[in-house]
């Protein structure tokens, strides 16, 4: 497995970066996942948007032009042999030998990126789905912001494992359904898709946009609309959706079925309208 580590392709396991970086230091960067089908980028235009807004957002330079993003992942893409990969990318705000809160001027940003086997969700979740528990959310007031300090997004998945759950879904202060601990969260209610709208409670997730715009396509009803508990809890559905597992069905919150307690119809219907996406993108 090859990584790329700031201009070099190197073997992974023999890829170093220094202690005194900002990223190890303080969590001082951002990343990205970005999906890959038949050796082709997935949605790669909003995930590199995506990505210069957390750039910009935190002030760390972008070390690449849009073409140079592009051709570097698909170099990255093509010295593996798995047809369907994701890249996992991350750039941090650089190294700094005297540690500061305060960053230094005209730090060098750390570039890495490696890529890896993107395996279909088992046939067990296809079929019996997860289970999830509702948490208080933990985090900050800029998830909208792809962060690599994910220290509460841990803390939240490891409570719901120790509660027999697979995941949680997260509520905020104001008991408002923001996302998943890594995925955004969808109900569906007598017909009818929802999701919480987007602000700086929760990241814009690319897998959310691809799914509305699927919705709209096929004339499924829906809204972005705020969710609370009682939602939840009504719902015939309950998704998660990202990047890496595409749409997992709830079937299971807070110990109690959700609708009938099996992957439901719309979840089913947009799987197919998704992997016809997915060729669509792969024939293009
Ligand atoms: N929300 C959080 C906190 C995430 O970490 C992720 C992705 O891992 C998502 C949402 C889904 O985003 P995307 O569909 O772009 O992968």
């Amino acid at each position: 497995q090859i990584a790329y580590l700031n201009g070099d392709f190197i073997p992974i396991e023999k890829a170093q970066i220094s202690p005194q970086d900002r990223g190890f230091l303080f969590g001082d960067g951002v990343y990205e996942v970005i999906p890959v089908y038949s050796k082709r980028l997935f949605t790669f235009e909003p995930h590199l948007k995506r990505l210069k807004n957390s750039l910009a957002a935190t002030d760390i330079m972008n070390p690449l032009d849009d073409a140079g993003w592009r051709k570097l992942l698909q170099k990255l893409v093509d010295m593996h042999p798995w047809p369907d990969q994701f890249i996992y990318l991350q750039v941090t705000r650089g190294v700094q030998m005297q540690r500061d809160h305060l960053p230094a001027d005209n730090l060098t940003p750390t570039l890495y990126a490696y890529t890896n086997e993107l395996k279909p969700v088992s046939d067990d979740i296809q079929i019996h789905g997860i289970k999830a528990v509702t948490l208080d959310d933990l985090r900050w007031q800029h998830c909208d912001i792809k962060a690599i300090t994910l220290l509460p997004n841990i803390l939240m998945k490891m409570t719901a494992k120790q509660q027999g759950a697979d995941d949680a879904i997260l509520l905020d202060r104001g008991g408002f359904v923001t996302e998943g601990t890594s995925s955004n969260v969808f109900i569906v209610r007598d017909g009818q898709l929802q999701t919480p709208p987007q602000s700086t409670a929760l990241l814009s997730g690319i897998t959310r946009q691809v799914i509305l715009e699927l919705a709209e396509q096929h004339n499924m009803p829906f809204s972005e609309t705020p969710l609370t508990l009682p939602d939840l809890q009504a719902a015939d559905e309950i998704w998660l959706t990202s990047s890496t597992k595409y749409a997992l069905p709830v079937t299971q919150l807070n110990g109690q079925p959700v609708g009938n307690g099996q992957p439901g119809q719309a979840w089913q219907k947009m799987q197919q309208h998704f992997e016809n996406a997915k060729q669509a993108h792969i024939n293009k």
